[in-house]
């Protein structure tokens, strides 16, 4: 995870992005799965010097680079391209912060260009507040598409 920072400098700092902040679950800090971190000032980290680890040194698939443009930072892109390092199988996860935002065309064409360059990896789409364990497979293919219920 990422520190969210008031300091916008470089055209892939986090500027006031806050996506990963409120999305993922942060052991150190007991922080549930999409639970917006409780450290969380406006887009500030209130714990910035101390923050955990995993805070510190964490970089979505925007700050990687995987995908450029401002406009494509994930708090103004609806989605968050993250890649986990602990799957089985090489996998993009693309976590929607708004309900069916990955199959906008501009994120449909990202995910191309990823599938060009990562040919082994499989798309993995996560819905809004999905828990991986609890999830419903709604599209079964080459790639997923994961959300609650039915
Ligand atoms: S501790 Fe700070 S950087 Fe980490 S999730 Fe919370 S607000 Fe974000
Ligand atoms: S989702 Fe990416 S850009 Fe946004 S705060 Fe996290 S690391 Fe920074």
């Amino acid at each position: 995870m990422q520190l969210t920072s008031a300091k916008s400098i470089e055209a892939t700092s986090c500027g006031d992005c806050t996506a990963c902040c409120r999305i993922f679950a942060i052991a150190e800090i007991n922080k549930p799965q999409h639970v917006t971190c409780k450290h969380l000032c406006g887009s500030l980290c209130d714990i910035y010097e101390n923050r955990p680890r995993e805070c510190a040194e964490y970089f979505c698939g925007w700050r990687q680079g995987l995908i450029t443009g401002v406009d494509r930072r994930p708090d103004k892109w609806g989605v968050v391209f993250h890649r986990p390092a602990d799957t089985a199988v090489p996998s993009l996860y693309v976590y929607e912060l708004v309900a069916g935002r990955s199959q906008d065309k501009d994120v449909q064409w990202a995910v191309a260009k990823f599938r060009k360059r990562f040919p082994d990896f499989r798309v993995v789409y996560i819905a809004p507040e999905t828990f991986l364990e609890n999830a419903k497979v709604s599209v079964v293919g080459a790639d997923f598409y994961l959300k609650n219920g039915p």
